[in-house]
């Protein structure tokens, strides 16, 4: 490894080393940003190893989000004190000073400039040029989130140790909930043109990943020049020669129309699996959030889509603590969750953030208040996941296998979203196979690969 001092020189980068906080497609992006290195022969290492180069993706959805990733520089500097450190995503977007006074960071790049990270080393190595070790970084990139509509089409084509791959089709939000500062942090909404959805689709086929998962940050808006929309993009793909399975992340409930319901209940490959944010049981909260339901659309577009797949998978984020919220408003969101069939929560405790409507309200919430809220929220969360998996156990289900520990089991997804654990065997890896869902443990089922047993009978 090369002995970094007092300064840096991109030629010397050899092992780069990533971490991403936040959501799906923060690490689809991450994703993208590594292939391009991978492709590049830098060699990709685990971010507790040795590096020269920490690439740190970041999140700023909370003040929590924003403290880990503090935290992560600081230990990535641990490990290796002379390494260069790249912030790059929403925390380097909104908070690119806060992130600036760190000693020890070099380059902080926003939403956009992160994927030109690859370039600017190659160009600096290409001019000789050497960067000074901090104290300040040399290049801070945070950009008007406000002129951000063009959509990185640089295609994540693998993912390093996944069996499924998160495909960015849509970046941005338009809604304006008075909680989120990602609208100003990523802009506003647009998408990746169909055409190109599809070509990206297709080549992750022919890389041999099984599963697709379908991700932006307002993906329910998904809108491309020649006006295709998210179902489109689903009919599409599910019609994809050699795709098994197709999985939507979050989509907004008001997004959830009758005919994406029904699509995906009808094809086989599309999972049956909804991931509906939720954010309160209040609608005098949801008001306040505006959100753009009320609990009566939320429960009739599950009821549906229940009455269609009987056996889905359900999730929700919810929020707790947004200013005003009553204990009266927090039993509300409780019983409506006790009401449906969700077999996993995101609990999210409101975090102010400047910039957003909802930090001026009156009524912030205390922190101890915050904290029993989302203790009672998340036991709840726990029971309903339980109750779930125990609805599965009994069934034969269809399992796509990650590589697990490497010894002892291996860990795969059914396409309602249990994790299901079975005993160790390599030829399952990245493949489907039915499994019997045998008995529950902590978060999972333990199953038993059935076409196994029937050879071995
Ligand atoms: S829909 Fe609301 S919560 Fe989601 S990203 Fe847009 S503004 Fe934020």
């Amino acid at each position: 490894m090369p002995k970094i001092e007092e300064t840096f020189r991109p030629s010397e980068v050899k092992r780069v080393a990533f971490h991403t906080f936040g959501c799906k497609l923060n690490q689809s992006e991450t994703a993208t940003i590594a292939h391009q290195f991978d492709e590049h022969g830098y060699e990709i290492v685990d971010i507790d190893d040795p590096a020269d180069l920490y690439v740190i993706n970041t999140c700023t959805v909370t003040h929590k989000a924003d403290a880990k990733a503090r935290s992560q520089i600081r230990r990535a500097l641990r490990i290796s004190p002379d390494a260069f450190v790249a912030v790059v995503g929403c925390y380097a977007e909104y908070n690119p000073e806060e992130i600036a006074s760190i000693k020890g960071v070099d380059l902080i790049l926003g939403v956009e400039e992160k994927f030109k990270l690859l370039d600017m080393l190659a160009n600096e190595s290409k001019g000789e040029r050497v960067w000074q070790k901090n104290p300040t970084p040399e290049i801070m990139l945070a950009c008007d989130a406000g002129d951000y509509r063009s959509m990185e089409s640089t295609p994540t084509l693998e993912m390093e140790g996944k069996t499924r791959i998160f495909l960015k089709i849509q970046d941005g939000c338009d809604y304006n909930c008075s909680f989120c500062i990602i609208p100003s942090v990523r802009g506003g909404g647009r998408a990746l043109p169909l055409p190109q959805v599809v070509d990206q689709a297709q080549q992750i086929v022919e890389n041999g990943y099984k599963e697709i998962v379908l991700t932006g940050v307002n993906t329910g808006t998904y809108l491309d020049e020649n006006e295709n929309q998210l179902i489109d993009v689903v009919q599409r793909l599910s019609g994809l020669p050699g795709l098994e399975r197709l999985r939507l992340s979050s989509v907004e409930p008001d997004r959830m129309s009758d005919d994406l319901r029904q699509l995906i209940a009808e094809r086989p490959n599309i999972c049956a699996h909804l991931h509906l944010p939720l954010q309160h049981g209040s609608n005098r909260i949801l008001g306040k959030m505006r959100r753009r339901y009320r609990i009566e659309r939320y429960r009739e577009v599950v009821e549906r889509a229940f009455e269609l797949m009987p056996n889905a998978g359900l999730g929700a984020d919810v929020m707790v603590g947004f200013p005003g919220e009553t204990d009266d408003d927090f039993a509300k969101t409780c019983q409506f969750i006790e009401g449906l069939p969700f077999s996993y929560l995101h609990v999210f405790t409101y975090s102010r953030r400047q910039g957003t409507d909802a930090a001026s309200l009156d009524g912030q919430v205390d922190p101890q208040t915050h904290q029993r809220r989302s203790f009672v929220l998340r036991q709840l969360s726990k029971r309903k996941r339980q109750e779930f998996l125990d609805r599965q156990t009994g069934r034969v289900q269809d399992v796509l296998f990650e590589p697990g520990d490497g010894r002892t089991f291996l860990d795969g997804w059914t396409d309602n979203y249990a994790r299901v654990r079975v005993p160790y065997q390599p030829e399952l890896i990245n493949e489907i196979h039915p499994v019997r869902l045998e008995r529950r443990e902590e978060g999972h089922l333990l199953g038993a690969v059935v076409q196994k047993q029937m050879e071995a009978a």
